[in-house]
């Protein structure tokens, strides 16, 4: 091997962000990362469920509630805003035995 010419070589592996998993790979840069990896992806692993390593099913959950809670108190306030019934011309005008 040449002298000075090389960059440096890093042994360490890349370690997996969801399970932990070193994966022993050299490379020219150190400390490697990555977010999902065959040991736990659920396409490797065929258990189905959703890996959530940014936060997204969890803010996705307290939108759903906001909505939800938003919705409900449109239809409560809908439901108290019923408009009393309203009475009929001839009714008004000859009292209630009029028909
Ligand atoms: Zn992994």
């Amino acid at each position: 091997m040449k002298q000075g010419i090389h960059p440096k070589y890093y042994t360490d592996g890349i370690v997996c962000g969801t399970c932990g998993t070193v994966w022993k790979i050299g490379s020219t840069r150190p400390n490697l990362r990555v977010e999902i990896c065959a040991n736990c992806h659920p396409f490797y692993t065929g258990e189905q469920r959703i890996v959530d390593t940014a936060g997204q099913v969890d803010r996705f959950m307290r939108r759903l509630n906001v909505a939800q809670e938003r919705q409900n108190e449109r239809e409560s306030r809908r439901a108290a805003r019923t408009q009393p019934e309203k009475k009929s011309l001839l009714k008004e005008i000859y009292g209630e035995d009029a028909e």
